[in-house]
């Protein structure tokens, strides 16, 4: 499907048109958005098969893993119509006038939270319904109150079309301007530069690529007005398996760790990309079941032909590593085209923390295998890998000093911490938070899935002494 390169003037007329209605939106109340959000889950159930039809021939992930993302996609909207209507996206604190206050009494103040205004949301090419056009960020900044514009993802551009149109349809079945959700195209990083760097642009929220994501937010922060930008990137997800573990179910949790490498060719944000044990029989024992699962996984062909060059040029940056051993070489044709073959490898804990080169991630189904001999070295690799979307730590049951200090060194650098199961598969909860220290994401005390993620596109403003009629509004922006 050829990609349309929209030109700066087509970006500028949609931003603007955006903007011209951001107001509207800002005020309209928790029913009116909860009824948008809703219909667009319907919306996407109505039109399933052929999504998935579509999906399937631009993503190769397969019917039942799309149909999967469209159930949690409607889930999501569903859930942020929920949340809405309870009343978050309006939340306030309201503190009293107080004559007693020192040191000469205080006035009423009241917190509330405005919009931020129109949001530049980059699709994943990874997650074509939960992370693409009607994903968690669009759920989340239209909960929130503000008009999205879409970037795209090259990777599948006729489904981002067909979910387009469908929203657009919904929106004016529901009497809404239909600038509340805009989209732009471009194969080249000149249409998402131009989105991040119009004037009217509030906030980016971005989930893709470390390379992608940190040129962006550059960009972001350079504008004369700088901006707030959202992005999720990679991440090598660690998972220690402590020897308490690995004593009674080494095998058990090769096998559920295989499958987690194997989902989705490897090519989700979450994907473990390595796997830390300490020296030992089990530690071998898991090794050679993981090795042997994994050799008999089938795989399908990645997201696109760039992708799959990027992973072979990553797996032969790890194998041609001076102190890594190759467990699994994956395969050898570099066909661009071909499914990739799992990969798996194995290094100490002195390699890994002094090859800055194997923090990075590789995206696809590959994974490297830390032996340490001491509960410092796996604080020293957890330490050295910086940032993760998630750490997953096995065997940590009993409360002694050493596990605390692995768990604790897991929570500096995780926004995820598992004590059981595998990082594949993100809930989407109040509680959820998906994104870790740089380089995971760019804003660590933000969540990009989950009910949370609405507050990213919210900014606090103190009422003081507000007339009757604006404190009625109880949050509602005027
Ligand atoms: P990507 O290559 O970074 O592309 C994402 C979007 O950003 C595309 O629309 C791309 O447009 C644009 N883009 C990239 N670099 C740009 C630049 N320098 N200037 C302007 N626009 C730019 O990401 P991807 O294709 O989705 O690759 C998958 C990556 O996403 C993996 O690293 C994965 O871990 C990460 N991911 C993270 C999460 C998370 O929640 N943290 C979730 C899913 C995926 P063009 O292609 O048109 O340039």
């Amino acid at each position: 499907m050829q990609i349309q390169d929209h030109s700066a003037a087509h970006i500028h007329t949609t931003v603007t048109a955006s903007a011209y209605i951001a107001d509207d939106w800002a005020q309209s109340s928790a029913r009116t958005r909860a009824l948008l959000l809703r219909a667009l889950a319907s919306a996407l159930d109505i039109e399933r098969e052929t999504l998935v039809r579509i999906a399937a021939e631009e993503t190769s992930l397969g019917s039942a893993r799309l149909h999967g993302e469209i159930d949690r996609t409607r889930f999501q909207l569903n859930g942020f119509a929920d949340y809405v209507e309870a009343g978050h996206a309006f939340a306030l604190t309201d503190d009293p006038a107080l004559a007693e206050a020192p040191p000469a009494g205080r006035p009423h103040l009241s917190r509330v939270r405005i919009p931020l205004g129109p949001v530049a949301m980059f699709s994943a090419s990874n997650f074509p319904f939960a992370f693409s056009v009607l994903g968690g960020d669009t759920a989340s900044a239209l909960a929130a109150g503000c008009p999205v514009v879409v970037k795209a993802h090259p990777g599948h551009p006729k489904l981002s079309r067909k979910v387009f149109e469908l929203a657009r349809a919904v929106i004016a079945g529901q009497g809404l301007s239909a600038a509340l959700l805009g989209m732009v195209e471009g194969a080249g990083i000149e249409v998402g530069t131009e989105l991040v760097n119009h004037p009217d642009i509030a906030a980016v929220a971005f989930t893709g690529s470390f390379k992608g994501g940190a040129a962006l937010w550059r960009l972001a922060n350079a504008r004369a007005r700088p901006i707030a930008f959202y992005g999720e990137l990679g991440s090598i997800n660690p998972v220690v398996a402590l020897p308490a573990a690995l004593a009674t179910q080494a095998q058990a949790l090769a096998q559920t760790l295989a499958a987690s490498i194997e989902f989705g060719c490897g090519q989700v944000c979450t994907s473990p990309g390595l796997v830390v044990l300490f020296e030992g029989a089990d530690a071998q024992r898991f090794e050679d079941t993981l090795r042997d699962e994994l050799r008999e996984k089938p795989t399908h062909r990645m997201l696109t032909p760039a992708m799959k060059r990027t992973f072979d040029a990553g797996v032969a940056r790890l194998l041609g590593t001076p102190g890594v051993q190759t467990l699994l070489a994956g395969s050898a044709d570099h066909d661009e085209t071909a499914p990739p073959r799992p990969v798996l490898a194995r290094t100490s804990a002195k390699h890994f923390i002094a090859t800055p080169a194997l923090h990075e991630e590789i995206f696809g189904p590959a994974c490297l295998i830390v032996r340490v001999g001491s509960t410092d070295e796996i604080v020293d690799v957890l330490g050295a890998i910086g940032g993760s979307l998630t750490v997953t730590l096995w065997g940590a049951d009993e409360d002694t000093p050493d596990v605390r200090r692995v768990a604790r060194r897991a929570t500096q650098i995780a926004g995820r911490v598992l004590f059981s199961g595998v990082p594949t598969g993100v809930a989407v909860t109040r509680s959820q938070q998906h994104g870790g220290p740089w380089p995971a994401s760019t804003q660590p005390f933000t969540t990009s899935v989950g009910y949370e993620a609405l507050e990213r596109f919210l900014r606090p403003v103190a009422l003081q002494s507000a007339p009757a009629w604006l404190s009625a509004r109880a949050g509602q922006p005027c």
